[in-house]
This record gives structure tokens, C-alpha cells and sequence, in this order.
């Protein structure tokens, strides 16, 4: 089968099985093969490594998978995409299709049946509309990955890089930067998909730690307390915190951990390093 990164090759497999795009499942397929090369280059694919791939759509970047990788696993919700992928994917027999919903699969059960428990690479161009679930899944499951290299909405990108004080940190960049090192490592415009989306688009790598950056003793009620302080975004952090019925915490309890970590008491979360953060769960959990 020839390389589907190249559109006219693409553009003749959905007409021969009259392919309709389905919009609930953010379907942007790729059509440029110097994009794919490069999520290939990031992800730093070997013949060693077993990959998993969310969402393969017709094969596109599979195909490029199952030639750099020793055998790759693809899970795709679509069942109509099914027949087109043992298709296009018919000359490789180190790839596996699953027709399932990647929220639902139990993934560390999938890693242990196809890499013996062993770390994995995700590699991904992701449905935009489940971003976040599908990353903080894999790293809430403490699934055994090296790194994840994903095509992401470009504002997502830029959310899980940056630091304290600008717009786009919250919740999801102090849970990104907990597990994974991020680097953005390409900007993808839209005239690289079928059909193309109406945003911008960014590849970025995620490479695991091996050890977390900070230490905290509760993990779970960490981050319960980072999306308290990021729910009510305008308020003060020990407003937010105090209205969080999850985390059974007074107002003054948290005006006072604050205090003792030289905090302002109207201080708002998004000014906190994930240092902090890690530091305010341990003084009220800990
Ligand atoms: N990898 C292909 C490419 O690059 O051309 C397709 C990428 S497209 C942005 C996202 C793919 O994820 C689609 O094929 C879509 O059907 C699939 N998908 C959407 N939701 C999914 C889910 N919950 N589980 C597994 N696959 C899903």
C-alpha cells in the first residue's frame, strides 16, 4: 500500500469505501509526510520499542509505525475505519488493531499482553475532544510509558509547557509537568489535515520521569487541591480551597498554611509553582 501521507493516496482510499468523516470523533487525518516524519524523529521509534497508537484513523502514521517500531497496537473507536486499516495496513504483521474506546480500555492490561509490562511510547495525532482524559489517564493509571509524543490542539501545547503567572497554566500544566518533561517540537497548520480543523495544531513530546520533580505524600489529594484553586480562577486561593467541599479544608486552615509558607493570604493558585503546590497539600493533608 502506498504512503497515505501523501493526499492523493488518501483521498482514493476513503473514496473506495466511501468514507464519511464523523465529526463526534474529531476526525483531521493527516496528509503530509514531512509531518509525520517528524512525529516519527520526536518519538525516537526503534525497532525495540512497542507503540501504542489512539486513534489510527486509515492507517496514516500506523503505516510509519509498523515500519520504524517492533510492533504496535492501535486502538481505534471507529468500526467503520476497521476494514479500511487491515487494508492499508496489510503488509505489516507487526501491528494490531483494536476496535474500542481508548477511555475504556484497560491499557496497563494491553502494555502487559504486547510488552510484558515493559514502558511503551504513545504515539498519537489525538481526538481533540478528549485531550485531557486520555493523557491524564495514562499517567493517572501509571501506565508503564517512556513518552508520549502527541499532535494536540496548539493551545493545549502551550497550556501543558509553561510556568506560574501566564494565562494558559492551570490544572492540566502542574499535572503534565508532575509526570513528563514537555517540549513542543513542531507547529502544524491546518492545511495539513483532511478535513482540516479549524485551529492550529502542535506536536509535543512528553518524556516520563522516572522520579516526580517534587515530592508529596498524598499524590491523589494533591491534585485534588490544584483543581480546587483552579475551578474558581477569579477568587483567592483560600476562598477556592475553602469552597471545595471535596477537600474538607476551613478558609483559616488554609490562610494559615499559607502564612507559614510566606504566602500572601490573597495570593491566587495560579501564582503557585508545582513546589508549592506539593508543599500547601503536604501542610494541610500531610
Ligand atoms: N491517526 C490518524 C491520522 O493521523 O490521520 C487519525 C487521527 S484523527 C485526529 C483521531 C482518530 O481517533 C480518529 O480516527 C477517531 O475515529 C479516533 N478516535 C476518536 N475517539 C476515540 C476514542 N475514544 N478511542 C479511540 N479512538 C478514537
Amino acid at each position: 500500500m502506498a504512503s497515505l501521507g501523501i493526499p492523493q493516496n488518501t483521498i482514493e482510499v476513503l473514496q473506495k469505501y466511501h468514507f464519511n468523516f464523523q465529526k463526534k470523533y474529531g476526525q483531521n487525518f493527516l496528509i503530509d509526510t514531512s509531518v509525520l516524519d517528524r512525529i516519527i524523529a520526536a518519538a525516537e521509534i526503534s525497532k525495540e520499542d512497542c507503540v501504542l497508537e489512539i486513534g489510527p484513523g486509515i492507517g496514516t502514521m500506523t503505516q510509519y509505525l509498523a515500519e520504524a517500531a517492533r510492533e504496535v497496537v492501535a486502538v481505534e473507536i471507529d468500526k467503520s475505519l476497521i476494514p479500511i486499516l487491515k487494508d492499508t495496513l496489510s503488509a505489516y504483521d507487526n501491528v494490531t488493531i483494536l476496535n474500542e474506546d481508548i477511555l475504556k480500555v484497560d491499557i496497563n492490561a494491553l502494555v502487559n499482553e504486547h510488552n510484558g509490562g515493559r514502558p511503551v511510547k504513545v504515539v498519537a495525532n489525538l481526538p481533540y475532544y478528549i485531550t485531557t482524559p486520555i493523557i491524564m489517564g495514562l499517567f493517572e493509571q501509571h501506565v508503564p510509558l517512556k513518552s508520549i509524543t502527541i499532535m494536540v490542539q496548539k493551545e493545549v501545547a502551550d497550556r501543558m509547557q509553561v510556568g506560574p503567572g501566564t494565562k494558559d497554566y492551570g490544572a492540566l500544566s502542574l499535572a503534565v509537568q508532575y509526570y513528563a518533561k514537555p517540549e513542543i517540537v513542531a507547529n502544524v497548520p491546518p492545511n495539513c489535515f483532511i478535513p482540516r480543523p479549524n485551529v492550529g495544531s502542535a506536536v509535543i513530546r512528553l518524556t516520563r520521569y522516572e522520579e516526580p520533580p517534587v515530592k508529596v505524600k498524598d499524590e491523589k489529594r494533591m491534585f485534588a487541591l490544584i483543581r480546587a484553586s483552579f475551578n474558581q480562577r477569579r477568587k483567592t486561593l483560600v476562598n477556592g480551597l475553602g469552597n471545595a467541599a471535596n477537600l474538607q479544608i476551613t478558609k483559616e486552615q488554609a490562610a494559615q498554611a499559607l502564612e507559614q509558607m510566606g504566602l500572601s493570604p490573597t495570593v491566587r493558585g495560579e501564582a503557585l509553582t508545582l513546589m508549592e503546590f506539593a508543599e500547601l497539600s503536604d501542610r494541610l493533608f500531610g
